[in-house]
C-alpha cells in the first residue's frame, strides 16, 4: 500500500510530502524542511518506515532543507538535480531517472524554469506528480531570480506536467492561500497564467511585469541549499535533551519510558496530575511523585522547581501530555510525559505506593 502525507511548514508555507511503501516501510521525502526534521523523524517513526531518500525539488530560495540534517539522523540519501550546482549529495539526479522506494517508483522529470535544477516527480502511476515551485496550483514559480527564465518554464509545464493524465493530481512546493492539491485538468483549465489558450510570449509578458519584492531568506538559504542543508556548524541542528532517553512524538511532546523515568527518578520532579482520590487509589503512585491535579496545574506551577526537571504522570499518558503543554506555556524547558502513565508503570512491573493487585 502507498502511504502518503503531505505535510506543511508553517513559517514558510513550504509542503513536504512523505511517501512510503507499507510493505517493506522504505519512504522518501520530498522537500523536507530544516527546522521541521524532529517532526518528520517522529512522523516516521511512528508510521514504522525508514527513511532512505530525501529529494529536492530545487534548490529553494526561501527554507533551508532538512536533507543534511535527516542523512546525520537516519542515513538518508540526499538527491538532487546535478542541473542545480548543490555540493555534498549522495546522488545527481537527471531528466528520465527513477527513484525507488520499495515496489514503488518515482519518474524524475526535468521541469527548469524557476531554477535550472527544477525537477518534477512524478509516480509511477502516473496518479500525483510533485511539481515543486515549476507550476503552483492557479499560479506558478518565480522566474526573476537565481536562473528563472519564463520561456523555459512554459516549455517545461506544457511538455512535462500538462502532457499528464488529466485526472494525474498535482502537488506543489508551496500554496499561500491556503490550496493543497490541484490536478493536471485543473490546470490546463484554469491556470491564469500557463492554461487555455495563454502562449509562451503571453506568460513571458506577465512574469517579466510582475515586479515582487527580493524574497526574505534568499540569502541565507541558497548559500546552504547548495550544500543541501549543511550548517556552517556541523554541531548545528538538533538539540537532544541530555537529562533522560527521550523519544519526541508526532503529538510535539517528549515521552520517556517507565523504565528510563526509573533510571532518573532521583533527579527528576515527577508531577502526578491525577485527582486524589487515584493518587491514594487502586493503581497508587510512584515515590517521592507530587500531587497537583491537571486542573489546578495553571495557578499551582510556581510551586515547581524550575531547576529540576520533570515528568508528568496520569493514568495513561494523556493528561499528562497536557500537563506537559501547560508546563511549556509556563516556561519550564526540561518536561516530559511518562508514556503509557500509571497503567504502563506498573504493567512493566515498576514500584509503587498504595495500591491494589
Ligand atoms: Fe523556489
Amino acid at each position: 500500500m502507498l502511504i502518503f502525507r503531505q505535510l506543511v511548514d508553517p513559517k514558510s508555507s513550504t509542503y513536504t510530502y512523505l511517501l512510503g511503501d507499507s510493505q517493506s516501510g522504505e519512504a522518501v521525502l520530498i522537500d523536507p524542511v530544516f527546522e521541521q526534521a524532529r517532526r518528520d523523524a517522529a512522523l516516521l517513526a511512528e508510521l514504522g518506515l525508514r527513511l532512505t531518500y530525501t529529494l529536492e525539488t530545487h534548490v529553494h530560495a526561501d527554507h533551508v532543507t532538512g536533507a543534511w540534517l535527516l542523512r546525520r539522523l537516519f542515513g538518508s540519501q540526499i538527491a538532487v538535480a546535478k542541473a542545480s550546482g548543490a555540493v555534498g549529495a549522495d546522488r545527481y539526479l537527471a531528466h528520465g531517472d527513477q527513484i525507488a522506494f520499495g515496489v514503488r517508483r518515482l519518474q524524475v522529470r526535468a521541469t527548469p524554469g524557476h531554477t535550472n535544477g527544477c525537477l518534477t516527480y512524478v509516480l509511477d502511476n502516473e496518479s500525483m506528480a510533485f511539481t515543486g515551485d515549476c507550476l503552483l496550483i492557479r499560479g506558478s514559480g518565480r522566474t526573476d531570480f537565481q536562473q528563472g527564465d519564463p520561456h523555459v518554464m512554459y516549455r517545461s509545464v506544457h511538455n512535462e506536467i500538462f502532457r499528464l493524465p488529466e485526472d494525474c493530481l498535482l502537488y506543489p512546493a508551496h500554496d499561500y492561500r491556503g490550496l493543497t492539491a490541484t490536478s493536471v485538468g485543473e490546470e490546463r483549465r484554469f491556470n491564469p497564467r500557463l492554461g487555455g489558450e495563454i502562449g509562451e510570449d503571453d506568460f513571458a509578458g506577465y512574469m517579466n511585469n510582475m515586479h515582487l519584492p527580493h524574497p526574505k531568506q534568499i540569502d541565507i538559504a541558497v548559500p546552504a541549499n547548495l550544500r543541501c542543508g549543511r550548517p556552517d556548524n556541523d554541531a548545528a541542528g538538533l538539540s537532544e535533551p541530555t537529562w533522560a532517553p527521550l523519544t519526541y512524538t508526532f503529538a510535539g511532546i517528549w515521552e520517556l519510558s517507565p523504565q528510563a523515568l526509573e533510571e532518573v527518578a532521583g533527579s527528576v520532579q515527577i508531577l502526578d496530575v491525577r485527582e486524589p482520590s487515584e493518587f491514594d487509589g487502586p493503581l497508587g503512585h510512584i515515590r517521592d511523585a507530587r500531587l497537583i491535579p491537571l486542573g489546578e496545574l495553571s495557578k499551582s506551577a510556581g510551586e515547581l522547581d524550575p531547576n529540576r526537571p520533570i515528568v508528568a504522570v496520569c493514568r495513561s499518558g494523556g493528561r499528562s501530555a497536557q500537563a506537559v503543554a501547560i508546563l511549556q506555556k509556563a516556561g519550564f524547558g526540561r518536561i516530559a510525559n511518562l508514556a503509557g502513565g500509571m497503567l504502563r508503570w506498573r504493567a512493566d512491573g515498576h514500584p509503587v505506593v498504595g495500591g491494589g493487585e
